[in-house]
This record gives C-alpha cells, sequence and structure tokens, in this order.
C-alpha cells in the first residue's frame, strides 16, 4: 500500500465515512487473518525451557490454535522480575514452531534487533509499552514479516491507529491491530478490555482487529468471558496466555489459561463465533 493509500485510514475518522472493509493479511502460508475465519494466538507469556514450551505449543494446536506466541524479550515493569531468555529463547521458539507446525509470533522491543528476531519468527509483536516508538515502527515498516501492533494502555484509538500509519508508511502493508486493555480507575482487573475501541478501530481502518483477554483481564477465570465479547463485537481473532503450570510460571502466571482451560474457552468461542457468521 502506498503512503497516500495508507493515509485514507485515517480519512475515515475525519471524514467519519463508511467502515471499510477488513483487508485480508496473510500470516504465514495458509493462515490468513481478517476474513471469516477467526485467527487464535496462544501460547506462554514468556519462554521459559524447551519442554514447556514444546507442551503448550502441541496443546494449542490440538485445541485450534494457528499462531505459537511466546516472548523471548519481556519489557517487565520491575527490573528484578525475569526479562526473557533473549537470543536463546527466540532459538527454542524457532524450533519448537517448525517441530509442531505453527507460525510463531514473538516481540521485539528495539529497533536494532529487528532483523534478528524476524529470521526467527514469522511475526513481530510490537508491545504495548513500545507502541510509542517511532524508530522501532519504522524499522518493522521496512521488513518483510506482518506486524502485531499492539494499543498502549495509556494510548487512544486515534493514537493507535497514527502508530499503525507509521509501519504503513514504511511500506509493510501487514499490519494486525491488538486491543490488550488500557488504564482506567478500576484496579479490580489488571487493565480495562475496551471492546468499544475494537468496533471503532474497524470503522477508522481496513486492519484486522484482535483481542488479547488475558493482559486486558489479567485473571485466569475472566479470560474467557472477555474472549467471548471480542468475538462477539466483531475482532477477527484472539491472543491468549497458555501455561501448563500457571502457578510456576516465570510471568503472568495469573491470567495464563491451563492447556484445558484453552480448550474449553476455544469450545466457547466456537458457539460465539458461529452467532456471529464467524469460524475459528
Ligand atoms: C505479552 O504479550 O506478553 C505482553 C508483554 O503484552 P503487552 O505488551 O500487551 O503487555
Ligand atoms: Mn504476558
Amino acid at each position: 500500500m502506498s503512503v497516500s493509500e495508507s493515509r485514507t485510514l485515517i480519512g475515515f475518522v475525519e471524514q467519519e465515512a463508511a467502515p471499510p472493509r477488513t483487508r485480508p493479511v496473510e500470516l504465514a502460508p495458509g493462515v490468513v487473518i481478517g476474513g471469516t475465519r477467526l485467527v487464535v494466538f496462544a501460547g506462554p507469556c514468556a519462554i521459559e525451557n524447551e519442554a514447556r514450551l514444546l507442551a503448550v505449543a502441541r496443546a494449542v494446536k490440538a485445541a485450534g490454535a494457528q499462531v505459537l506466541r511466546g516472548g523471548a524479550y519481556k519489557p517487565r515493569t520491575s527490573p528484578y522480575t525475569f526479562q526473557g531468555l533473549g537470543p536463546a529463547g527466540l532459538a527454542l521458539l524457532r524450533d519448537v514452531a517448525h517441530a509442531v507446525g505453527l507460525p510463531a509470533v514473538t516481540e521485539v522491543m528495539a529497533h536494532t534487533e529487528v532483523d534478528l528476531v524476524a529470521r526467527h519468527a514469522d511475526i513481530l509483536q510490537i508491545g504495548t509499552r513500545s507502541m510509542h516508538n517511532v524508530p522501532l515502527l519504522h524499522a518493522v515498516g521496512e521488513c518483510d514479516r506482518p506486524v502485531l501492533l499492539k494499543r498502549g494502555f495509556m494510548a487512544t484509538v486515534e493514537e493507535w491507529v497514527l502508530a499503525a500509519e507509521h509501519i504503513l508508511s514504511r511500506g509493510n502493508s501487514r499490519v494486525v491491530l491488538c486491543e490488550r486493555g488500557i488504564r482506567t480507575f478500576d484496579t479490580g482487573t489488571r487493565f480495562t478490555l475496551d471492546l468499544n475501541a475494537v468496533a471503532l478501530a474497524h470503522r477508522m481502518t481496513d486492519l484486522p482487529v484482535i483481542v488479547d483477554p488475558s493482559h486486558g483481564t489479567g485473571h485466569a477465570d475472566l479470560v474467557l468471558p472477555a474472549a467471548r465479547a471480542g468475538i462477539a463485537v466483531g475482532a477477527d481473532g484472539l491472543i491468549v496466555e497458555v501455561h501448563p503450570d500457571p502457578a510456576e510460571a516465570l510471568s503472568d502466571g495469573n491470567q495464563s489459561l491451563t492447556p484445558q482451560a484453552f480448550h474449553d474457552l476455544m469450545h466457547a468461542v466456537r458457539r460465539v463465533a458461529a452467532a456471529v457468521d464467524r469460524t475459528v
């Protein structure tokens, strides 16, 4: 997409024109998001070791996930918690994804690491804390990999869409938006999943939009209802954290589903998807 075409994304806000149709984005050979079929990304918050990653990868694939997630670089709030395995984690992700036959998504935190991460993963994730990092947005915009752009947890929908524009403006048209919860006055949940944003982003852009009910709630027992709501409001997919033993997880254990709970979530999501003329 050219720069002038991509600018029309924002034009929809200004002109309040009819909603654009969602552009299908090919995430990997045979995996397309933005059509009738929803795409579910699932896996651990962080890559911890090969055995755990392999167990989760097999389980989520068996339950119907189409993309394996897992962080090698973890931008944790505290510097004294697990920060991820870094390059060793990238190698594990590539090997396990290849072994089970799923494409992989992982976060890239620095513009200087885009090439390295792109050699190990099929899809590049921009985390909530990096949404405003323009050099990083430009670097992934120049990369031949689809990009999963998380909304900054204190960003407006317009700022999020403009961050996508930064990527598109450098020539990469394969961008998927991810609503992952924003900070509000309510501390009962970790963040507040903004379902309005899914519908609004679909009105403002033609990009696929997915929902992250794991970070959006912060509590494992709230993930399934939030996932159902996300699909009902029109999301094109979900990204869900799954861990073989959440109590032992090195990050985000509170919001991680067991493989069995993920299986149950997929069953529930299929029923909502059918009600809105989608499949999983
Ligand atoms: C993650 O996906 O594990 C993650 C760190 O997400 P976010 O950037 O939305 O916090
Ligand atoms: Mn996480």
